[in-house]
């Protein structure tokens, strides 16, 4: 049987917690640098907090190689950051048109793009979250506007929204 070598699955954001020296997670001002030197879709992923990777049946499946204990490798490219990439084990059990095929592990290799783009941030300085990631997305986007205002219009919002539901309750009605 393959199995990880570094001993049990790891979410695909937490690929520093395997250096133990290193901080739990990443200082929040270097998670606004990440951000700021990122492709759109590296943060889709780490926004969303996981890679999409096709499924069967809209790319089929197909093996790549052999492992020397016969298992079978498929190899999957994140459709969005193209940057992860899913290596999969699969065996097979019983034979002829009883084969079954049984995914047995999976591990994410992370490749640098073509003009040097990572997906990983610097080593050692601990992990970033999603929730970390959304953070430093969503202050750049609303920077420049105070929370006074950005409440206000919400409110507004909400209150515009309320008396179009009571006038379709009004219409319907009718
Ligand atoms: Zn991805």
């Amino acid at each position: 049987m393959a199995g990880r070598a570094d001993g049990g699955p790891l979410s695909i954001q937490g690929e520093h917690e395997r250096d133990t020296n290193a901080p739990v997670l990443m200082d929040l001002a270097e998670v606004d640098q990440y951000v700021d030197s990122s492709s759109d879709e590296v943060l889709a992923c780490r926004e969303r907090g996981r890679h999409i990777f096709p499924s069967i049946r809209q790319s089929g499946i197909s093996f790549i190689d052999v492992t020397d204990d016969g298992l079978l490798v498929r190899q999957l490219l994140c459709t969005c950051c193209q940057l992860a990439q899913r290596v999969e084990l699969w065996e097979t059990t019983g034979r002829g048109r009883a084969t079954r095929y049984v995914p047995v592990s999976a591990t994410i290799n992370y490749l640098r793009g073509p003009n040097g783009e990572r997906y990983l941030g610097p080593q050692g300085h601990g992990r970033m979250t999603p929730k970390m990631v959304r953070n430093s997305l969503a202050s750049q986007a609303l920077h420049g506007k105070s929370a006074a205002t950005i409440r206000k219009e919400a409110k507004q919002l909400a209150q515009k929204q309320a008396q179009q539901t009571q006038s379709i309750r009004s219409q319907t009605n009718h």
